[in-house]
């Protein structure tokens, strides 16, 4: 069995990988595809030390600073259920494989994926005007249009960050008003370079090929459709996280994040959790490094409570 066994392999499985592998214990991650959303990312700018860096280098990195300890990496692998130890006092991680491991303490790190509109030209421009984040790309739209879709507590703060970098923000409400809290509303109201379109159903990004050139949207109550030219679209309809497989063994908040401590203790025994799995509140890659690092020390700290010397 291992020490510590951690389920999934982004930026928050793999410090916890680490900093458990250095305390000379038994280490396993399972991870569906290691790197995680890092791996979708193309600029990182926000990473501290580290001035300009692409998802997919700093993922090959996180990948190889983990395989410099004794950690076992079952890449691939898809955790589907979980199961509380009992008297052995190991906790079970089942596969969709069909295997199963055992740990004296689990770190859950499985992340998080960003609801999309499902619209023609998304994933096509996706990293190419289509973002998901504007604490990380924000800055690439100075000076020129976006578009926040969403009109809920997300996609407002969105649209008040962006009207600070931004030339001209246009939020675009499926519902007929605002579902962000009134003091959010308020605040997006008094900006001078804001536009709120409500009934908006977006259609299609439109693009050239190369980036993104504009949004089809159709008016749910005329049923007229429109055109906008811009350069950036932000999609806030929300974030989701990966803890279905989770439901009914460890408590969950609403939006189905996993419930944490500050030390990433769990609701179960000896499990932890870190990153945009929980209710963390700002979902980054550096708060999940350091959340990461929390579980890893947390549990490290169980065993050497609960272990027989
Ligand atoms: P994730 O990176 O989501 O990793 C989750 C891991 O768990 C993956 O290995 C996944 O395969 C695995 N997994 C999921 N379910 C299971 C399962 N059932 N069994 C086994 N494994 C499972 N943040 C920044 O700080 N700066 C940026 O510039 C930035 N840009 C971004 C751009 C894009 C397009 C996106 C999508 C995100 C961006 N982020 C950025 C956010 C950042 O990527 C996340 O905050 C960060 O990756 C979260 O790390 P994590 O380890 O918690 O989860």
């Amino acid at each position: 069995a291992f020490d510590v066994l951690v389920v999934g392999g982004g930026p928050a499985g793999a410090a916890a990988a680490i900093y458990a592998a250095r305390k000379g214990i038994r280490t396993g991650v399972a991870a569906e595809r290691f790197g995680g959303q890092v791996l979708d990312t193309l600029a990182i700018e926000n990473f501290i030390s580290v001035q300009h860096t692409e998802g997919p280098k700093l993922a090959a990195a996180l990948e190889q600073h983990v395989r410099e300890y004794e950690v076992d990496i079952m890449n691939l692998q898809r955790a589907t259920r979980l199961v509380p130890a009992g008297a052995d006092g190991l906790v079970e991680v089942q596969l969709e494989n069909g295997a199963s491991l055992k740990s004296k303490s689990v770190i859950l790190s499985t992340g998080a994926r960003w609801r999309q509109m499902n619209v023609p030209g998304e994933n096509e421009y996706r990293n190419k005007g289509v973002a998901y984040c504007p604490h990380c790309d924000g800055p690439l739209f100075k000076g020129k249009r976006v578009a926040v879709i969403g009109g809920g507590n997300s996609g407002v703060e969105a649209a008040i960050d962006l009207a600070g970098i931004v030339s001209h923000v246009t939020v675009f409400e499926f519902d007929s008003k605002l579902r962000a809290d009134q003091v959010l509303q308020a605040k997006l109201n008094s900006l001078p370079n804001v536009t709120v379109v409500l009934n908006a159903q977006t259609t299609e990004v439109l693009g050239d090929g190369q980036k993104v050139t504009g949004l089809a949207y159709t008016d749910r109550v005329g049923g007229d459709s429109h055109r906008v030219e811009l350069e950036g679209i932000f999609v806030q309809i929300g974030l989701l996280p990966n803890t279905e497989w989770l439901r009914g063994t460890v408590e969950l908040s609403g939006r189905g994040e996993i419930v944490i401590d500050e030390r990433g203790q769990t609701s179960v025994p000896g499990v932890f959790a870190a990153g945009d799995c929980t209710t963390v509140p700002y979902k980054q890659i550096i708060i999940a490094m350091g959340a990461g690092s929390t579980a890893a020390l947390s549990a490290f700290d169980h065993l050497i409570r609960t272990s027989a010397p």
